[in-house]
């Protein structure tokens, strides 16, 4: 019987990182009801058209509360133009609309100012992921299929822009394109954060859908002086934006009680 109970503790410790799938998808763990609706209410929406770029795969779920209840396989990302990244990744309904979108209002018309080309393919450096945030218990947006990574971006003439090399670039087009397409990716996403913000986030761009207290955005990333002929973008530093669009306030159903996925806007996710 004692074995049993030390399985049973083993399991729900070990759940909780992702460690116990047997257990995992019925006990343990459960995600936040605030999750499935925002899933529900984007696939509802339309705002994601299911097509060879982008696969609906079937719920995911577990280990512990990881996974999405209808998540995408997602090649190419975009709206009037889809643009493959550099390998297929797993994103529930919001994130994918969310990442079509600022595809498509942000970084294509930025990558024509700068460059005078579009963004021909994105590259990027993983979303699902099973896992707490780094130090702390509290699980990633990885964990739910809410968060991806971007790590650079390819240009029509075969050139890539990628953010470890062109943040501190001495070409000012890269590192002003680099933060633009950062500091307003704080209009479709409510956490992002970039190399400004912390050492782990120095050849990406983190981007989620969190719920943070209060509604509030947490945009960390772009307070460099930009190089000589650049112009610096005072948006990408700590703001708070009102919440728009299809992010639920707190106080709707399922808000309330601290959730998985509610933390205060001084902390950060990776
Ligand atoms: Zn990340």
């Amino acid at each position: 019987m004692k074995r049993v109970l030390y399985l049973v503790i083993a399991c729900t410790v070990a759940g909780s990182v992702g460690g116990c799938s047997l257990f995992g998808s019925w006990w343990g763990p459960k995600r936040a009801a605030w999750r499935s609706k925002a899933e529900n209410a984007c696939l509802s929406s339309g705002a994601v058209v299911p097509g060879p770029d982008v696969r609906p795969m079937g719920e995911w779920d577990g280990p512990g509360a990881c996974g999405a209840d209808r998540p995408f396989k997602v090649s190419a990302v975009g709206r009037s133009q889809k643009v493959p990244l550099n390998k297929t990744t797993d994103l529930n309904c919001p994130m994918v609309a969310a990442v079509d979108d600022w595809l498509e209002r942000i970084v294509q018309p930025r990558a024509m100012e700068q460059f005078g080309q579009p963004v021909v393919g994105v590259e990027h450096m993983g979303s699902y992921s099973c896992r707490s945030i780094a130090g702390r218990r509290q699980m990633s947006e990885h964990a739910y299929m809410n968060a991806i990574d971007v790590s650079g971006f390819k240009l029509a003439d075969g050139r890539t822009v990628r953010v470890r090399s062109g943040w501190r670039s001495a070409d000012a087009s890269e590192a002003n394109f680099l933060r633009a397409v950062g500091g307003a990716a704080c209009e479709q996403f409510t956490t992002v954060l970039g190399p400004g913000s912390d050492a782990a986030h120095q050849d990406h761009l983190h981007f989620d859908l969190a719920r943070h207290s209060k509604g509030r955005r947490v945009c960390k990333g772009g307070d460099e002086p930009v190089p000589d002929g650049g112009r610096m973008f005072s948006f990408f530093k700590d703001r708070s934006v009102e919440t728009t669009g299809s992010i639920a306030p707190r106080n709707g159903a399922g808000g309330g009680a601290l959730e998985d996925g509610w933390f205060s806007e001084d902390e950060i996710e990776e």
